[in-house]
Order: structure tokens, then sequence, then C-alpha cells
């Protein structure tokens, strides 16, 4: 007797190449693990479940990856938009001024958001993730965490815009030693879920001596590199006025370009760049609402994959793009790629669901255990009612519309039931492992006395 069988589903498997779409389809589950994939036909004569999902009318597929996400800043949803300096000038005072309670009731929001549009592994970026971590514990989600390590002063937002910031060694010394403790004390936790992995902020943002020692734990601990890179022309200036150098030159000339490197935006990488970047197998994450509204940016993503790089895609945080919906993602990244691009062909939806999927799985390091509905894969699936009025009809003859009606449709509320690690943690659109509403007012009380915090300074 199996924990749960899933039937009569359109599926989409992320298997092989494409989508792997089965008409008639079935999951069957045990535990925290995938046994079996196929029709509902084969898997009723294979297996008997205590718990049994009829999925007529709806879709199934791996749960969404956000490749790049900052939890941590859910309390600053448009505190930074339609500006420039948004780092400086729009985040900084707030970013200064949170406590580590706020950060985590922010973060408690924004990971419930993207849990009811579909997102079932988090990768995480942020300091402290003292706190953060154990709301990605609770409320039940897989967790990929970085906690950021950067030597940036506290009054950054004081300096004036274009000077070279000066570099605080102990406050790097303290991060280094927080993202030790949490990879050490957390890898592994929520039998798998939470994983750990480096998070070095930006070259402009620390020492190469740190740098480097980075790569070496990295090495060490066997895992990804999580980094922010060429993000933009502030980060170009400073590199210049540091190193005399841009971002991705530095970076080569210091052996740190390689299938490690998650190099998040590369808004101003060059495409001779991003394409040495895909040569030695590192992964980019493209996050294009952020980018789009931060910078007025699409980044070189099409030219990163063009040279044969796997992309991932990522939400970035709620005071660049707004919202953490990977439906929103998906949908900026086809309509902003073919836009610059003028062609309409480029960025199909298909490829952007991969990219959302099985290839942000193996960006992230974690293709082993999901990404895509596989046996012997972790149990990380969603079901997505595909008669909302937004997502019908559904046509199967002469053309499939089922996924670019998801990529270019849904909204992230048709996104029924998610099961993460063989759990379900949400069913009909309720998140079982917390109390939405206080989750909500948790989130509005503690903005309410940053803001108020921030106001005295003014
Ligand atoms: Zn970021």
């Amino acid at each position: 007797m199996i924990s749960l069988l899933i039937k009569n589903a359109w599926l989409l498997t992320m298997k092989g190449k494409n989508a792997g779409f089965v008409e008639n389809g079935a999951v069957a589950i045990d535990g925290d693990q995938i046994l079996d994939v196929g029709t509902t036909k084969e898997l009723e004569s294979r297996w008997n479940a205590r718990k049994t999902i009829d999925a007529t009318g709806k879709a199934v597929l791996p749960g969404l990856i956000d490749a790049h996400i900052h939890t941590g800043m859910g309390l600053y949803r448009g505190v930074a938009q339609d500006m420039n300096n948004w780092l400086q000038k729009g985040v900084g005072p707030f970013f200064n001024n949170i406590t580590g309670e706020e950060a985590a009731a922010g973060s408690m929001l924004n990971i419930l958001e993207g849990i009811k549009a579909g997102t079932t592994t988090f990768c995480d970026y942020d300091y402290p993730m003292t706190l953060i971590v154990e709301n990605h514990h609770r409320i039940g989600v897989r967790a990929r965490l970085a906690s950021t390590v950067n030597e940036l002063p506290s009054d950054l937002h004081r300096i004036k815009v274009g000077e070279v910031y000066p570099l605080d060694e102990s406050s790097g010394r303290n991060k280094l030693k927080e993202a030790t403790r949490l990879m050490d004390e957390w890898h592994g936790k929520g039998n798998g879920r939470i994983t750990c992995i480096l998070g070095p902020q930006g070259a402009d943002m620390m020492s190469r001596n740190l740098l480097l020692e980075m790569k070496d734990m990295a090495e060490n601990y066997d895992t990804k590199l999580h980094m922010h890179v060429a993000q933009g022309d502030r980060e170009t200036g400073q590199m210049m006025k540091r190193f005399g150098m841009r971002t991705i030159e530095y970076l080569d000339s210091i052996g740190y370009l390689d299938e490690r490197l998650m190099a998040v935006h590369l808004t101003d990488a060059e495409e001779n760049e991003v394409k040495l970047l895909a040569e030695k197998g590192a992964s980019m994450i493209h996050c294009p609402g952020s980018i789009g509204l931060i910078d007025g940016i699409v980044p070189p993503v099409m030219a990163f994959m063009d040279a044969g790089g796997n992309a991932a895609i990522g939400s970035d945080q709620a005071p660049g793009n707004n919202c953490s919906n990977m439906f929103n993602e998906m949908k900026s990244a086809a309509v902003f790629n073919k836009i610059k691009a003028a062609d309409p062909t480029v960025m199909p939806a298909e490829k952007v669901l991969r990219m959302a999927t099985i290839e942000a799985a193996k960006a992230i390091g974690l293709e082993k255990e999901v990404g895509s509905l596989e046996a012997g894969k972790k149990a990380d699936l969603i079901i997505i009612n595909m008669k909302e009025p937004g997502l019908s009809p559904v046509i199967l003859e002469s053309v499939n519309n089922i996924i670019p009606n998801l990529v270019y449709a849904a909204r992230g509320h048709e996104v029924e039931t998610s099961i993460i690690n063989g759990d379900i943690v949400m069913e009909n659109r309720q998140v079982k492992t917390v109390n939405e509403e206080e989750v909500v007012n948790q989130a509005q009380s503690a903005a309410e006395a940053l803001s108020g915090r921030i106001k005295k300074q003014q």
C-alpha cells in the first residue's frame, strides 16, 4: 500500500528534452519519493494507495523552482520602484533598519506567496538566515539556502553614489561564520528538504581573499556558489575602480568560472563574457521582472543559452519585482526576450517552463532530487486546475495548448494543491502548515514598525 496516487491528469513530467506530456497520466508516491509515473491505466494496475487524488481536468507538473529569491526582503514590497540607484537610496534605509524578527515576518509572507503560486523550491539568499531557515523548515517547502557574505559597511546608503565603498573585513568574517554555522547546523534537515550552499554577494562587495576563501569552502563542501555577477553599471564601476577589471574578467582571473558558479543577473555582462561563462559550465539565473523594473534592461540570457549555457529563472525580491510568482517570471522571461530580439520564436513556452523546473534544478545542483516527475526523485509536484476561466479551453487535438496557456495565461491562483517531499503542503488553495491570516498580519505589523523607525530618521 503506497501513500498517494494521483490519476487522470494531464502530466508534464519534464523528463527528456521536452515537457514529457502524458495524456491520461498518473503519479505514484510513497513517503517522500515518486515510485512510478505513467498512464492511469498502468499505474492503477500496479499500485494500491491509501489516498487517491482524481486530477481530471487538471495539469500535474513538477513544483516550480525559484532559483533566486531574497525572502528576507519581503517587507519592502514596492518601496524602491521607479527610481535610480535602487540599492543605496531605495532599499538601503530599510535594509539598515530591519530587525531579524521583522525580516523573518517578511520572509514568511514571501514564502507563502510563492507556495500559493506553485513554487516548491526556494533558492533563498539572505542575511541573517537564523529565523528565515526556521520559516522554510516550519512551512514545509524545499529550500536551498545561502547566507549572504559581503564586506559592505552598514552605512552604505550614506556613501556618495559612484564612490568606491570601503570594505569592512570584520563584517565579512562574521558573515562567513554565519554561513558556516548555517551549513553545519541545517544542511540535510527537514528530511533532506533544507540544503545549504554558499553565497558571496558580489565581486564588488568583498576582497579577493574572501572570495577565494569561499571558493575553497565550496570545494571542501562540494557545493555551489550562488552569486550576483555583473549586476549593473554600479558594480562595473566599482570593479574598474577597485580592481581595474570588469567582473567576469576578474572572476576568470581568480579561477571562479566553473560549474559551481550560479551567476545571477548578468545585467551588465557583454556577449563574449556570457559566452565564456557558458563554456566554463557556470549556470545563469535570469530574473527578468526584477532587472526589468530595477534597471530597465533585459539581461543577455539568449546569448548565454545560444552558447550552450544552462539557465534558470528567479523572482529576486519584493522591492525589485514586487512579486515572487514564477508564472509572472516565466511570462516576463518569454515576452521580454521576444521583444528584445524582435522575434516571436525565441524563448518558447516549453523552454521557459523547463527553466523553472528541470533546468533550474540543474542550475542549483538539485537535479537528482527534483525538477522532473521520474521514479526515484523526491515527490515535489503541483496540481493546476485547467478549468479556471483563464486557462480554458484545453485543446489536445491539432495543437496542444496546455503549455502556452500555463506560461502566458496562468497567474498562480490556479495552483490548487502543492506536494513537497511527499507531504501535501497546500490542498485546495489552503496552506496547511501555517495560519495564512496570521502570516499576513504579522508582516503588516512588522512593516509598520520598520517604516515608522525610518520616518523618525528622515
Ligand atoms: Zn538578488
